[in-house]
């Protein structure tokens, strides 16, 4: 049976009509890598409901906080978006996934590639000083709709940068290269394509992705990784798990029902 605790609500911000994020306390025993998903959730009718969920805070902190999407009617966050402050909620005591740096062979360039929530599991990963020592850049690129869904771009521009114990590290090594699909934007378009025609790497002054020196890590939608994963096959990639590290890593953001 799927163990969990109850957390109590401690933030909730609503970056637009479907995406918000929650902060709530954490167990002293919960432990996890940075990049792990958790069983999430809340009591319905006396009954746990719970979905997979990424953690969005680093695993030093001392509190949680989950990035999520409002689906409508979708049963979970149908009811999580009006959350609020004090309210309990479930957290799953087993955090698993495969989106740790462990599961990568050592290089020197690594790509973070999320479409919408997929961010989730980056916020955890580019607030992890570790990921720094082991990387000469960090490359973190977010693709969504709309500009206003570019949740967290403050946060990674202008307050990591300051963190005061690797904020030094950041500033030499983190770029961020957010991307829009439906509105004008200075880097508009999806990964794939911004890949494929190597725009990213012109933008970014950064050779085209090779598996001798480049590691990817991607979260998104069904289509996206498989998209990706057919270049970076293409490109000579393996992918990587817990069994076997490799150049380049996936998780779902979402499953498809
Ligand atoms: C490994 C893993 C990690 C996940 N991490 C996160 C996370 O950090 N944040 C988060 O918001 N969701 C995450 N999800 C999705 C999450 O588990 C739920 O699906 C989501 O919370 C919606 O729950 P629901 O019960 O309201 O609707 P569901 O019945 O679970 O979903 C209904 C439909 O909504 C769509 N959908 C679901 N989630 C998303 C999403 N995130 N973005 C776009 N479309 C979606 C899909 O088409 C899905 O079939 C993750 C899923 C997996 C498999």
């Amino acid at each position: 049976m799927l163990k969990f605790t109850e957390e109590k609500v401690l933030d909730v911000h609503h970056w637009t009509d479907s995406l918000f994020t929650i902060k709530a306390t954490r167990s002293a025993g919960f432990r996890f890598v940075n990049g792990q998903f958790v069983m999430l959730g809340m009591s319905v009718e006396g009954r746990p409901l719970l979905r997979a969920y990424s953690m969005a805070s680093a695993s030093y902190e001392e509190t949680l906080e989950f990035y999520s999407i409002k689906v409508p009617n979708g049963p979970l966050t149908s009811r999580l978006q009006h959350i609020k402050v004090g309210d309990s909620l479930l957290v799953g005591t087993k955090p698993t996934g495969t989106l740790v740096t462990g599961n990568l062979v050592p290089g020197k360039h690594l790509w973070l590639l999320a479409t919408g929530t997929g961010l989730a599991p980056f916020l955890s990963i580019i607030k992890d000083y570790e990921v720094y020592e082991k990387f000469d850049r960090v490359i973190l690129t977010h693709t969504c709709r709309n500009v206003a869904d570019l949740a967290y771009a403050k946060f990674i521009r202008e307050e990591l940068p300051q963190n005061e114990f690797f904020g030094e590290m950041v500033k030499k090594k983190l770029v961020y290269y957010p991307t829009v699909t439906r509105e004008n934007f200075k880097t508009p378009g999806r990964i794939t394509h911004l890949l494929k025609t190597g725009k990213i790497f012109h933008d970014l002054d950064l050779p085209p992705m090779h598996p001798e020196r480049d590691r990817v890590m991607l979260c998104g939608s069904p289509e996206m990784l498989t998209e990706t994963s057919t270049l970076l096959e293409e490109m000579g990639f393996t992918e990587g798990n817990s069994g076997e590290p490799g150049h380049y890593l996936i998780e779902k953001a979402f499953s498809v029902k």
